[in-house]
């Protein structure tokens, strides 16, 4: 199937870039820079895979829909869409400016939005399609210093659920995934204060791979998953327990 997978160049949309490869997709791979994309896509291909990177701000509609256009001219339109792209921020409550406020918003809800409009169509012209929205455990049950963030996160939640109560019947099945700590750039640039005592809470003790993360997404898109319909996976390490 031809993938699609937002902010893939770096972390763990690189991972799941790297997995949907191995497992056969030919792999769009985007990034706000298009050179951090264009690596993802050459390890892909170097390990035998098809892919191609795209450089957009999911955030800027009319970049989304000039990528997907692009994708479609190049390798057909997106069967698999991974709303992966974000950003991390840390602040109190009433240090968080409305301006950071917005960007949290527009990146991970506006772009997921985007995205999700921008292929849609085309999955359902064709009865089948996946939509993976990677959202965040701190969606589930908040976070110090992240009002903002988990905000957003808990919105990507209840959109999945929404949507996929809309267009399953059509043959899309949506879900999201919902990570724990995983070590990335994005969690090491986090305070070491809030690691540490993240860390010493999770029942397993130890913050996941991205690789972790990218076997999550290639189960959900596989026929083994064929009932999950609006769900949200928690690779957490026992951060959440639902
Ligand atoms: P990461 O290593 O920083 O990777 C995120 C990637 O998204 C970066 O390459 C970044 O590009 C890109 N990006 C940011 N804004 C974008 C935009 N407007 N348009 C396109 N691409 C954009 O972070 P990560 O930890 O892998 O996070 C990936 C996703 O998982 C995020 O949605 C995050 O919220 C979520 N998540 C992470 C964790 C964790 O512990 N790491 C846990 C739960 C959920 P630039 O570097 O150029 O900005």
């Amino acid at each position: 199937m031809i993938a699609l997978v937002t902010g893939a160049g770096s972390g763990i949309g690189a991972a799941i870039a790297l997995r949907l490869g191995r497992d056969g997709h030919t792999v769009a791979v985007n990034d706000l820079t298009l050179a951090a994309a264009e690596e993802t896509a050459a390890q892909i291909r170097e390990n035998g895979g098809q892919a191609t990177a795209y450089g957009a701000d999911v955030s800027d509609e009319q970049a989304v829909n000039d990528m997907v256009a692009k994708i479609t001219e190049d390798h057909g339109a997106p069967e698999i869409l991974v709303n992966n792209a974000g950003f991390g921020h840390q602040a109190l409550f009433m240090d968080i400016a409305p301006e950071m406020f917005d960007k949290i918003f527009a990146v991970h809800v506006r772009g997921n939005f985007l995205c999700t409009r921008a292929c849609l169509p085309a999955m359902l012209a064709k009865g089948q399609g996946h939509i993976i929205n990677i959202a965040s455990q701190l969606g589930q049950i908040g976070g110090v210093e992240l009002t903002h963030y988990a905000g957003a996160k808990a919105a990507i939640i209840g959109m999945t659920k929404s949507l996929a109560r809309e267009v399953s019947d059509k043959g899309v099945r949506v879900n999201a995934v919902a990570p724990g700590p995983i070590n990335t750039p994005l969690v090491k640039a986090l305070s070491e204060t809030w690691k540490a005592a993240k860390r010493a809470e999770l029942p397993l003790g130890r913050f996941g791979d991205p690789d972790e993360v990218g076997g999550v997404v290639s189960f959900l898109i596989s026929d083994d998953a064929a009932l999950f319909v609006g769900q949200t996976l928690g690779p957490n390490s026992g951060d959440v327990m639902l």
